[in-house]
């Protein structure tokens, strides 16, 4: 192994696996850092995997949609070099439920403009697919520890509900990331495992390379920040965290495993649902369970987290009790485990949830944070704009003052790479949320 590479890229989960590859491909020799012992055991390894369109910017939903056809012909984006077999997409659409006063057409324009189809439900419709769910409305959502929790409903969901069929879910994330990294080795991409970035190097107004916790010095023109939730920490080891308008902070976030109800198969019939009157989301996971997760309702306080080397790891049991009985308001057959079980890990979250992918103040560092809890999806689209940004600037582009404009590969639509700069105005129209 020698010292030089024209990228280094800090981090092997999906997002900078997928970099690799798209780098790679373009014939940069390039190395992944990961201080782990594998690719996908980061944050994306405890991802929900959950594949949707509906976003609250046309860019977000441009991405996903693109997203979704790599998921889709996942054999044709990592062709078949991994000997431990191939992800798998479970193309089952997504439900989504709201409460009476949201207007589904924030997201039904952008499906519209973007050609992605959709069906509207009544809740009769809703009825003999999710038989069941009640469409009581349990809007605002609450925590069970508050006194009116268990007050009946006095009104419904929206009357219409949509199901967006080009959504599904992966069934095994940390998989999908080793098949992106086999595909990159194929490439002539290079992956160095149990090896922790301490320093960011300088020469001038460049980056020079990393430094490990081993003393070793690694040197590239390029170096590309993945680090998911430690995003900050590589940026202040950098020094351009203050250059940025936008910043990225971790926040700990819980999912849990329930049982699916006795009268309907999660497995055989069911689709992911995103339920915003109730505050949280659900989806089918192995062994005919159900995986919970939350949509950061108002009642909940969102767990920042300062050092994302020590959060807590542990299912706690008034966040399980807060999930859980939410989602058995919508199921109230749903049968509870007295253990509670789960998995608890970090978003990468921005100042408005829409991510960053962008260059940076010094010369040669790339940004690829901020994810903010919903880009699993968009890792393979991902890799196309940041091996396009920093190409282009390697190049002598000025992306600050003419952000580079993508061709996505999967639908008709260019992309104008501006809106995921570190740099822009906080976006007004995001959930705030890990919708996005
Ligand atoms: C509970 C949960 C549920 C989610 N559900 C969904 C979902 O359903 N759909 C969806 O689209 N998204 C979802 N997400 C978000 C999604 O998982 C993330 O957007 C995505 O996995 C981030 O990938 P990444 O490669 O950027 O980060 P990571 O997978 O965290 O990879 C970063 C890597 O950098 C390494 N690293 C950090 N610091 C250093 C250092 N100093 N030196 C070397 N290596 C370092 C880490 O070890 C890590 O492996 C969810 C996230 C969580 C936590």
């Amino acid at each position: 192994m020698t010292n030089n590479y024209d990228a280094i890229i800090i981090g092997a989960g999906i997002t900078g696996a997928a970099i690799a590859l798209e780098l790679s491909q373009k014939g940069l020799k390039t190395l992944n850092v990961e201080k782990l012992s594998d690719s996908g055991m980061g944050s994306t390894g405890n991802t929900c995997a959950i594949i949707r369109t509906h976003y609250s910017t046309l860019e977000g939903t441009a991405l996903a949609y693109d997203g979704y056809f790599y998921w889709k012909n996942w054999e044709d984006y990592v062709g078949n070099h991994d000997e431990k077999g191939l992800a798998l997409f479970h193309d089952i659409g997504m439900l989504v439920i709201k409460p009476k006063e949201f207007d589904f057409n924030k997201y039904l324009d952008l499906h519209d403009a973007l050609e992605i189809p959709y069906e509207k439900w009544d809740l009769e419709k809703l009825k003999r697919r999710m038989p069941h769910f009640v469409d009581d409305s349990f809007y605002p959502p609450k925590r069970p520890e508050d006194p009116t929790f268990t007050d009946p409903p006095t009104d419904k969901i929206n009357p219409t509900v949509v199901f967006f069929p080009r959504g599904g879910y992966v069934n095994d994330a940390t998989l999908s990331v080793h098949n992106i990294q086999r595909a990159a080795e194929a490439a002539g991409a290079q992956f160095l495992f149990n090896a922790e970035v301490v320093d960011i190097r300088k020469q001038g107004d460049r980056v020079a390379g990393v430094t490990l916790k081993d003393g070793k010095m690694l040197d590239a023109p390029v170096v590309v920040n993945a680090a998911g939730p430690h995003s900050f920490v590589i940026n202040r080891m950098a020094g351009i965290e203050g250059s940025m308008k936008i910043k990225t902070r971790s926040l700990r976030h819980e999912v849990h495993f329930v049982p699916s109800p006795a009268e309907f198969s999660y497995e055989k019939e069911g689709s992911i649902v995103s339920d915003g009157d109730a505050g949280g989301y659900h989806r089918p996971e192995a062994g005919n369970l159900i995986l919970v997760g939350s949509e950061d309702p108002a009642c909940d306080e969102l767990e920042w987290v300062d050092d994302p080397d020590d959060f807590d790891g542990d299912v706690s049991i008034d966040q399980w009790n807060a999930q859980v009985y939410r989602i058995a308001k919508r199921i109230p057959s749903l049968a509870i485990p007295n253990q509670p079980r789960g998995v608890v890990d970090l978003y990468d979250v921005t100042d408005d949830w829409i991510p960053i992918y962008d260059k940076s103040d010094l010369g040669g560092f790339y940004l690829a944070i901020g994810t903010s809890g919903n880009q699993y999806k968009n890792g393979p689209v991902i890799g196309q704009l940041l091996s396009e940004i920093i190409m282009a600037c390697e190049n002598g582009h000025n992306h600050d003052n003419s952000p580079v404009q993508v061709k996505l590969r999967n639908i008709d639509y260019t992309l104008n790479t501006g809106i995921f700069s570190r740099n822009r105005e906080i976006i007004e129209g995001s959930t705030f949320s890990v919708l996005g």
